[in-house]
């Protein structure tokens, strides 16, 4: 299965959910509240954002900006390969 990055709006209400509203992420996410890590897309250079649970060595990723297929290569930092 192929995991596809945040797009910027996407992002943004992620982390600007507030405490409040913790309880319903909870169920939301199945007791996992999600974390966003940004990585920048090696294709066309925009900075993506991918929930951290898809950024394992070896998943693949969609750019949300150009629509590349991406591998993680590397974990810390977060660095991504374009597959062609
Ligand atoms: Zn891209």
């Amino acid at each position: 299965m192929i995991a596809r990055a945040l797009t910027p709006m996407e992002m943004l209400r992620e982390r600007k959910k507030p405490l409040y509203d913790m309880n319903q992420s909870h169920i939301l996410n199945g007791g996992r509240v999600k974390k966003i890590i940004d990585a920048s897309c090696p294709a066309c250079d925009e900075t993506i954002y991918i929930p951290i649970e898809d950024a394992y060595l070896g998943n693949q990723i969609e750019c949300s900006e150009c629509g590349a297929l991406l591998k993680v290569v590397n974990e810390s930092p977060l660095e991504l390969e374009e597959i062609f």
